[in-house]
């Protein structure tokens, strides 16, 4: 059986560093927001070359910190992709403004810039840019649909790593978020995530907001309402010690990425690979297209080969957005990719015997 994702393969010390860390940690009383999660904040900005990073309790979180900060509220839209994680759409919902779904490019994924540009309005105060998969969202071509004041948000929660024109994938908006959900790439002990950006007043303001509107120096003074949004020390050092290993993890996946590209290219017609726009990709996900997805993903399963469907409902469709009043075929792209993509295993300790078995069952679905 070749797992979709394998914890154990990919954290045989996991217990002895655990244990280290929880001593570590424990011995010194530190717990929340502390020494680590300082520390790590500051190897966020040395391997992304953002100038602030904050570190908050999630992704999610982050993203709403972000709104927050950016004061986008009740009244506001913000313009989000159909297809995409439910966070994206759901930030902007929970701060009180208006998720505004625009369709995305069939062969990217991500929002597609003339579906921006006809869905932006009078009320439109941010839009966002999700990075899906392996692929970057085209900042520049959405940027250019976007009058000015308009804040771009990054929906970086799965491209730590991955650079457009070697500006990593968090800093080639106004703001960029990571997860550090423990599948997501640089992948924690629990949830985790940060929020990145070159505005220090904004980074300061989501410093506060996570910590229930304090400064971090005068205790129960409270400048803002905010939020208990804080990371746990014990993540925070296992994260540290995560990027250590972060670029071999990387470039094995990328390794493994290029190697099926190659092995699927001749089922062109049959399945459909997601186009990325740069070299610098993180392959958090190796997604593919088929009009028999759900046929083929039973083949590779008899053969031992799990597989997964992240994204199996357009997010204008969900139960959550009902209220919205959207009707199936309001954005047809989303919807065919609902309908069509499938994630095969890439992790980095998949053996190249097991990319070949995988490849194998793959094209033995046609023969
Ligand atoms: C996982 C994910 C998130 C949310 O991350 P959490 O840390 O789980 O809150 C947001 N956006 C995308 C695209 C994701 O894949």
């Amino acid at each position: 059986m070749i797992a979709f994702y394998d914890y154990q393969r990919r954290h045989p010390q996991a217990k002895a560093d655990l244990l280290r860390i929880i001593r570590e940690r424990g011995a010194s009383a530190e717990f929340i927001l502390k020494t680590a999660s300082a520390e790590l904040e500051e190897a966020l900005c040395r391997g992304t070359g953002a100038a602030h990073a904050v570190c908050v309790s999630s992704a999610t979180s982050a993203m709403m910190l972000a709104m927050k900060a950016l004061g986008i509220g009740p009244g506001d839209e913000v313009v989000t992709p159909a297809f995409s994680y439910i966070a994206s759409a759901s930030a902007v919902a929970m701060v009180g403004a208006t998720p505004v779904f625009a369709d995305v490019d069939e062969a990217s994924f991500t929002l597609d810039p003339a579906a921006l540009a006809a869905r932006l309005g009078a009320r439109s105060k941010a839009v966002v840019a999700v990075h899906l998969c392996s692929a970057l969202a085209d900042m520049p071509a959405l940027r250019r649909q976007m009058p000015k004041g308009l804040a771009l948000v990054e929906d970086s929660a799965t491209s730590f790593g991955a650079k457009l024109d070697g500006v990593a994938a968090g800093c080639l908006g106004d703001v960029g978020v990571y997860s550090f959900f423990p599948a997501k790439p640089l992948g924690g002990i629990g949830d985790g995530g940060a929020v990145v950006s070159a505005d220090g007043a904004l980074a300061d303001t989501v410093r506060m907001l996570r910590n229930h509107g304090q400064d971090g120096k005068t205790r129960f003074t409270h400048h803002l309402l905010g939020f208990n949004s804080r990371m746990d020390e014990i993540n925070a050092r296992w994260l540290q010690q995560g990027l250590l290993g972060y670029p071999l993890e990387l470039a094995r996946k990328q390794a493994i990425a290029l190697r099926y590209d190659e092995g699927l290219a001749r089922l062109e017609g049959r399945v459909a690979l997601q186009q990325r726009n740069t070299q610098d990709f993180v392959p958090h996900a190796y997604v593919i297209r088929c009009a028999e997805r759900d046929a083929l993903a039973a083949h590779l399963l008899a053969r031992g080969i799990e597989t997964r469907v992240h994204f199996s409902q357009a997010l204008p469709l969900q139960p959550a957005f009902a209220h919205l009043g959207h009707r199936p075929g309001d954005f047809p792209v989303a919807e065919k990719l609902a309908r069509e993509t499938l994630a095969i295993p890439l992790h980095a300790q998949l053996s190249d015997a097991e990319v070949a078995q995988i490849l194998q069952a793959i094209n033995g679905f046609w023969q």
